[in-house]
């Protein structure tokens, strides 16, 4: 009898230390996010240390690749092609955790998930993504759920609304926006605005529209080699450009949209009717970052590392990777890969007893889509060095990079970036410039 009462106890404990919420499980990696940047560096670590000992905390049961909304929303890829179950493609050997992390302690190594359970880490990798706010437009979230003709091509619930918004379109002002924050893929306002006139141009609605790019930047695009290239195809298809206004509200019932106009010293606005509206919507850092028991985050509120390692600037154990960080890079898929291998080897260089020697440049990529055939394929780094990969002039519309954007960047994505085997076309550009350049 005795013997049974303490079986009974030792299964308890056996039962509390590993199935309670309060029970603390550690992991040689956590990684935060398994969005891109966190199945890449996910795929890596299982690889590097071994079955169990890389947790993988991801909420959504389904993963998307992103960049290919661009071409949902003009109509040319399914949505279903842009996505997969999660947890089909998970790294094998790794612990997923189907939760939202809730809460940082970095100092005790420690995240906590929404449910409680608590795991602790040797090394933490976030990769949270960016935060999309359409809260911070007034009327924007009900004229998203309630008008057919609003749409944005930036999240799963919206993207499929943007391609039948374009079909129904029969003239009139179709405006087209880009906020006043950071932005994941700062090109995306603006290639589904260049598809859509496309279509109207063939199919004779373009001569009874007027299309708006209001863009609270006082640039087209950041990299004055793309920007020019891309004010000619703005000025080819006739298009309004409105620098320096932010939209601010959006009345669905009166079919209106407010600008805050951000150059006037007495803070007005400017009101625009619409037929078709496409959003960019602000974005910030990840509220949950602020979830810390001592800050991790910048005064922006991005992820704080070093711009070359990736390493968190204060928590030698945490590193940071894509759209949550605050790597001065434009934020896109293509900025992951290039980063991913010089994170994974501060992790490699830390176990060996070293310290981080990645060398990150800030590469990152972003295929302008400039019509239903074409394409400029900008490619540059930290303050704006252009890094492009083929020896021609990338700054020029060429189908060859649609095809590239359409058929062959989707493959590399699913097959080599999420297993954590691409680093971007770092090394295709040496081959390809015969090694004579960067
Ligand atoms: C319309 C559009 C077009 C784009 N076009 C291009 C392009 O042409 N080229 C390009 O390179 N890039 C493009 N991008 C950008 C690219 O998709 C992102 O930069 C890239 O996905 C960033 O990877 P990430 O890992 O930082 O974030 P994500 O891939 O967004 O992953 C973040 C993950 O964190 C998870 N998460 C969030 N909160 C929590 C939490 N509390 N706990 C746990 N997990 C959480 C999310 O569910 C998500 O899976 C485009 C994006 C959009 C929207």
């Amino acid at each position: 009898m005795a013997l049974s009462t303490n079986k009974v106890a030792k299964v308890f404990v056996h039962f509390v230390r590993n199935y309670s919420a309060e029970t603390t499980k550690h992991y040689k990696v956590v990684v935060a996010g398994g969005g891109s940047g966190g199945l890449s560096i996910g795929a890596r670590a299982c690889r590097q240390f071994g079955v169990g000992n890389v947790a993988i905390i991801e909420p959504a049961k389904v993963h998307f690749y992103q960049p290919m909304w661009t071409l949902v929303g003009g109509g040319v890829k399914s949505f279903s092609q842009s996505g997969v179950p999660t947890q089909d493609i998970l790294p094998r050997g790794c612990k997923p955790y189907n939760q939202y992390l809730q809460e940082f302690d970095p100092e005790r190594n420690t995240v906590t998930l929404k449910n409680g359970e608590k795991l602790s880490y040797d090394y933490l990798v976030v990769a949270l993504g960016i935060q999309i706010n359409l809260n911070k437009v007034e009327g924007l979230e009900e004229a998203l759920k309630h008008d057919k003709n609003v749409c944005t091509n930036y999240l799963s619930e919206y993207v499929v609304k943007t391609f039948p918004a374009i079909q129904d379109f029969r003239g009139g002002n179709a405006i087209f926006t880009f906020p006043n924050t950071p932005v994941k893929c700062a090109g995306a306002p603006q290639k589904i605005m260049y598809m859509a006139e496309d279509y109207w141009k063939k199919h004779g609605v373009k001569d009874k529209t007027k299309i708006f790019y209001n863009t609270s930047l006082g640039v087209i695009f950041g990299i004055p080699r793309y920007a020019a290239s891309l004010m000619k195809v703005v000025e080819r298809k006739g298009i309004i450009l409105n620098k320096r206004q932010n939209l601010k509200a959006v009345d669905h019932a009166k079919k209106t949209a407010t600008f805050d106009l951000l150059d006037s010293e007495k803070g007005e606005t400017q009101t625009y009717h619409y037929d078709f509206l496409h959003v960019g919507p602000p974005q910030s850092g990840p509220d949950v970052l602020k979830n810390s028991s001592v800050p991790i985050v910048d005064e922006t509120g991005f992820l704080d590392v070093d711009k070359n390692t990736c390493q968190h600037v204060k928590f030698p154990n945490i590193f940071g990777i894509g759209d949550c960080t605050n790597i001065p890079t434009a934020k896109t898929a293509a900025a992951v890969a290039a980063c991913s291998g010089h994170l994974f080897r501060g992790i490699k260089d830390m176990e060996a007893g070293k310290k981080p020697s990645g060398t990150y440049n800030g590469y990152s990529s972003c295929p302008l889509i400039t019509d239903y055939h074409h394409c400029i394929l900008a490619e540059f780094a930290f303050d704006g060095q252009i890094y492009e990969t083929f020896p021609l002039d990338q700054s020029k519309e060429r189908r060859t990079m649609y095809h590239l954007k359409r058929d062959v960047m989707p493959q590399i994505y699913w097959h080599m970036f999420l297993k954590g085997y691409w680093n971007g076309p770092g090394t295709y550009r040496k081959i390809m410039h015969l090694g004579m350049c960067c």
